[in-house]
């Protein structure tokens, strides 16, 4: 009981602080001598300060107005993707306070050399965060992968050429879990963007993927891997796929395809460990020039990605379809096959354009979705943290 409350004091702070004890009281239901007493045990834990008196001692009481802490407990973000690493540390109202990214090829690198890179550049960012009074007690790793995530192994990253890699379950002293990043891009959108309560994620990296968030929570299907787009069929009889059936949607809308069917040099040229170029950027910049063969690539790929996504409309039924990582910033050029697709294909209702949304996340959003996944829990449990500092 008491656990919760304290969970609902420290949420109604989250989402309304400022607040006074009596503010909370109110809106949580209990007196304000219980509150005060929770608000004592938040407050060792570090998750809640009380502000001083405003200057014209009118706008909330003295002493008594409650926020969440911009310093103590935190979470930290990991990133290992096919061609960059990056980390983060977030604060309990969700604010990036240190953050590092690299450019470097991750396919075909082992899997121990990459994390020991990750690990360096984690160092940084913890560092950085501690000066500033944050205190990491989570982290989470985003891989472009099916990811167990209960027992933290790599069942298989293809494009990354991990199979079955154990993770470590602690980095640099602080816990560590994994998540597949499409996941944590739509929790991302889910938390800080505009995703509502239920939508389909989809995002692209070197690989496609794609997350159901279903009553404002991932679905992740028996085995925890759903969100397959990338090997749904878009042509039966089409290109062969590494997944070993053909005409999957990667063959159309992958990274690969795109760069292929514009004519430009493909990525797995890149030695491991080099420093890639920046697929995304260039595409844009050669359609924003109005290249003739990067637009049709684009146009290809988004009515291949509007095909697969109109089966999953009819599917499910989503309110909305965000488009992420690095589709958010190719949206101009595949949004209108996109759209056509949708409209043509979509039945159980008729679609509305404004059903597609572009994320304004990004390619920051699975990584910020890593941090953000520690930040969650605190707030949902803050009384196991508390139990701890006490
Ligand atoms: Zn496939």
């Amino acid at each position: 009981m008491r656990r919760q409350n304290l969970a609902l004091v420290l949420g109604s702070v989250a989402e309304h602080g400022p607040l006074s004890r009596a503010d909370v009281a109110a809106r949580i239901g209990l007196t304000r001598a219980a509150v005060s007493s929770l608000v004592v045990e938040l407050a060792a834990a570090g998750l809640v300060v009380e502000l001083g008196p405003a200057p014209n001692g009118r706008v909330g009481r003295p002493g008594n107005a409650l926020v969440l802490s911009s310093q103590g407990p935190a979470g930290l973000g990991l990133e290992i993707g096919v061609e960059h690493l990056a980390a983060c540390v977030v604060d309990l109202g969700g604010a990036v306070r240190a953050q590092a990214r690299v450019a470097v090829v991750n396919r075909g690198r082992p899997a121990a050399e990459a994390l020991a890179e990750l690990t360096a550049l984690a160092k940084g960012v913890l560092a950085e965060a501690g000066a500033a009074g944050l205190r990491p007690v989570g982290a989470v790793l985003a891989v472009p992968g099916l990811v167990d995530a209960a027992s933290g192994r790599v069942v298989h990253a293809a494009n990354l050429g991990w199979r079955d890699v154990a993770l470590p379950r602690d980095l640099l002293g602080v816990p560590l879990g994994a998540e597949n990043e499409a996941n944590l891009g739509a929790l991302a959108e889910l938390w800080q963007g505009a995703g509502p309560a239920d939508f389909v994620h989809v995002s692209a990296e070197a690989g496609i993927g794609a997350a159901l968030v279903v009553d404002g929570g991932l679905f992740r299907g028996a085995r925890g891997f759903a969100g397959e787009l990338g090997h749904v069929p878009v042509h039966p009889d089409g290109k062969a796929c590494a997944c070993g059936a053909r005409g999957c949607l990667e063959q159309y809308a992958g990274e690969q395809a795109v760069l292929a069917a514009a004519g430009m040099p493909v990525g797995p040229s890149d030695a491991p460990g080099a420093g890639p170029g920046d697929w995304v950027a260039l595409l844009a910049d050669r359609a924003s020039g109005g290249a003739e063969p990067v637009l049709a690539a684009l146009e290809q790929a988004g009515g291949a990605l509007g095909t697969a996504l109109a089966g999953a409309v009819n599917l499910v039924d989503p309110e909305s379809v965000v488009l992420g990582g690095a589709y958010a910033e190719l949206g101009e050029w595949l949004l209108p096959a996109i759209r056509r697709e949708l409209a043509a294909r979509v039945t159980v209702r008729p679609w509305e354009p404004e059903g597609l949304v572009v994320s304004a996340l990004g390619r920051r959003g699975p990584l910020l979705g890593a941090a953000l996944v520690t930040v969650r829990r605190i707030l949902a449990d803050p009384g196991r943290l508390a139990a701890q500092s006490a």
